[in-house]
């Protein structure tokens, strides 16, 4: 039976609440009007203090209900035994440790950069192979003008609140987000119609300007959580970090708060190496730099990242994919925006009914969407705890055709930790613009095309001496006209000899005469088209991506003597940090020789491993090995013939000590699993096995 739905409880609870307060004051008015019998007075009380224990029970079925769901104190707990095993086997450090840190800056220890170093070579072969992508390494210090065209210097903002009488700063949303959330979780008696306000305001939060924003926390008197202090209205905060190029202090620049500038400025030679045709895709690895205002979620949000950026760029006309049909069959948790404003859950779709039905806009972007589902999956990202959703109206930029987001749900909620957004032709537009080369492509026509073309003149003599300072927008609006509006303006201009006409960058009408715009059809022979490619962009979170892998990876299991919980990862061989572990079982000359065979035939075979000879059980060895997610460990204990063991069933074969290598090597790459070895070697049950 399907469990209730937490909407059921919380109706089932106030319910019973009702009946028990109702029986409370049949009591008191029977105690108050004196006539009553001691008996009756009695039966009442019984009544009321059953009622009482139901109502009880009702709150505790909401509480265990909420604490299962999000933010409960299973997940925290989680988290916990998460993190306490990362940070004690250095998967990652908090930078700068012995000056107490920097929140927001984290190292990677050595397993981590293994497991790091394991994801970025998998998503190279996953993405850049498989497509014939270019790859390329830029710079992080960018100059101001690249970030000046590309919008940041305005726009890369984030919403911040700050405490009135300290100043400490918060991001608004996040407050906001708070709040609803320990509203939900944490106050039982919370009346049905407010909850489903609560959660509408969770779903729409992305959505919310700076005014919808501030009018939430003072509706809902949210005050600074750390003094209670009142909170300012919220303001833009630009999140890049700013630095001067040279020593003049006069030339600024940022540090990159996006690897994606760095493929667009190159756009131009990156299609003439691409032989000038599209589709074609670029790719970069590397740093990001964006200063959060308060980040609080540890590897989740962070000040300096790795981003993984593909830049696909098609043409506009033109968004079908080839391999689209790879994909098609896959089905997965799809969120498309009717869904979230309704307030219905993430639901499970065939991803090529999404693109035909038009949930996706194009089949390009369906096809990335499917290569990052297959992508996260192989990692070890629980399928059931991944979804693609879309952006809704405001939180997409004005320019971007379509947005997804690979979320991933982790003990903090459901995280973003893949962008990918149809970004149409806004980029190079843009740099094209401000840099005066032009970023474009080019048709060529098999035989040379009559077309007919709009030309529109404006007269920048007559608009300069009419409008002044005001000048350059109104001749931007005249030439921005479409063909229809354009010839509007032609007849009215040959009929009137002038026309009003709307500047929606000054925000009002102006008045335009026939001397200030000429219009006409001009007809010409072209041979080429000339346009400006859409991009299609996937933009993967790495360090995000790599958290939820160890959450998702991680679990406990008691040990042999039931006297501990040992905590394993159980990452694929794909991510594993080391592939494989060798143990001589005792410390001795022949098995010591016997490992070291071995260990030199899986240098040679390209696996990962270290020799653990320390002087403590086998067991002990293993379950150290476990908690680094180590898949296969190699026990030494014969010089002939040893044994491999699985880490997640523990299950061992003995193995020829000359044909080892070669095993673990077919287990890691894939070549084999699990089940075809232990159909081909014989099991061990031996001694050593018990000893766990
Ligand atoms: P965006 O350009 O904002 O869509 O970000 C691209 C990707 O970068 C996101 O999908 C996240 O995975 C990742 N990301 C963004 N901000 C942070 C951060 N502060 N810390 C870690 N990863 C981030």
């Amino acid at each position: 039976m399907a469990a209730p739905s937490e909407d059921t409880l919380r109706r089932a609870l106030a319910e019973r609440q009702a009946a028990a307060d109702a029986q409370a004051e049949a009591v008191r008015a029977l105690k108050a009007a004196g006539g009553a019998s001691k008996a009756d007075v009695d039966a009442a009380v019984e009544a009321l203090k059953a009622l009482k224990v139901e109502a009880g029970a009702a709150a505790r079925r909401l509480q265990q209900a909420l604490g299962a769901g999000a933010g409960g104190a299973a997940r925290e707990e989680l988290r916990q035994a998460v993190v306490n095993t990362l940070e004690r086997k250095l998967f990652y450090i908090p930078s700068f440790k012995i000056y107490r840190g920097v929140a927001g800056l984290y190292d990677y220890g050595p397993p981590g950069c293994r497991v790091k170093a394991n994801v970025l070579s998998f998503w190279r072969q996953h993405f850049v192979l498989e497509e014939n992508m270019l790859e390329v390494d830029c710079p992080c210090v960018t100059p101001e003008v690249v970030l000046k065209a590309s919008g940041h210097v305005e726009k890369f903002t984030d919403l911040m609140v700050k405490d009135e009488k300290t100043g400490t700063c918060y991001r608004a949303d996040h407050l906001l987000k708070d709040f609803c959330k320990e509203k939900l979780e944490k106050d039982l008696a919370l009346p049905q119609e407010k909850a489903d306000e609560f959660k509408r305001v969770l779903a729409i939060l992305d959505d919310l300007s700076a005014e919808e924003l501030g009018a939430k926390i003072k509706e809902y008197s949210i005050v600074a959580p750390d003094t209670k202090n009142p909170l300012s209205d919220p303001y833009p905060f630009n999140l890049m970090f700013q630095t001067s190029i040279g020593p003049t202090g006069l030339s600024v620049g940022y540090m990159r708060p996006e690897t994606a500038q760095g493929i667009f400025v190159n756009f131009k030679d990156l299609y003439y190496y691409n032989g000038q045709k599209l589709p074609f895709a670029a790719a970069q690895i590397g740093q990001a730099f964006r200063n959060e205002i308060s980040p609080r979620q540890g590897l989740l949000r962070v000040r300096e990242f790795t981003l993984a950026e593909i830049e696909h760029f098609v043409d506009p006309e033109d968004k079908s994919h080839p391999k689209f049909v790879d994909v098609a069959d896959l089905e997965f948790l799809m969120f498309p925006r009717e869904l979230q404003l309704s307030g219905e859950s993430a639901k499970l779709m065939k991803l090529g009914e999404a693109v035909s039905k038009g949930t996706v806009n194009n089949e390009t972007l369906g096809y990335f969407i499917g290569r990052v589902y297959l992508f996260l999956t192989c990692l070890g990202i629980d399928k059931g705890r991944l979804r693609f959703r879309q952006h809704l109206p405001n939180e997409m930029a004005h320019y971007a055709a379509d947005c997804w987001d690979a979320e991933i749900e982790s003990s903090y909620g459901w995280i973003e930790c893949v962008g990918i957004a149809d970004r149409s032709a806004y980029d190079l537009k843009a740099h094209t613009e401000k840099s005066g080369v032009p970023l474009v492509a080019h048709e060529k026509f098999s035989k040379p095309r009559k077309v007919e073309k709009l030309v529109i003149v404006p007269s920048k003599k007559d608009l300069g001496l009419a409008f002044k300072g005001n000048q350059k927008m109104v001749l931007e609006a005249l030439e921005a006209m479409s063909e229809k509006e354009a010839f509007e303006m032609k007849a009215e201009l040959e009929t009137k000899g002038e026309t009003n006409f709307k500047v929606c960058t000054l925000g009002k009408d102006v008045v335009i005469t026939k001397k200030m715009v000429s219009i006409s059809m001009e007809k010409k022979l072209e041979h080429q088209r000339v346009f400006t490619p859409s991009v299609i962009e996937p933009s993967f979170g790495i360090g995000r991506i790599i958290y939820c892998l160890f959450e998702h990876s991680f679990y406990t299991r008691p040990s042999k003597s039931e006297e501990e919980q040992l905590n394993v990862f159980r990452f694929p061989p794909l991510v594993a940090p080391i592939k494989c572990t060798v143990f001589p079982l005792v410390k001795n000359q022949e098995f010591d020789a016997a490992a070291k065979v071995i260990a030199k035939a899986l240098t040679t075979a390209g696996i990962s491993h270290i020799i653990d000879t320390t002087a403590i059980s086998i067991g002990r060895r293993y379950a150290r090995t476990d908690e680094i997610g180590v898949p296969f460990a190699v026990t030494v204990d014969s010089a002939t013939n040893v044994t491999i063991r699985e880490r997640d069933s523990k299950e061992q074969i003995r193995v020829d000590i000359n044909e080892v290598a070669s095993v673990v090597k077919q287990l890691t790459e894939g070549q084999s699993t699990w089940a075809d070895v232990s159909a081909k070697y014989p099991a061990h049950v031996g001694p050593q096995g018990d000893q766990e």
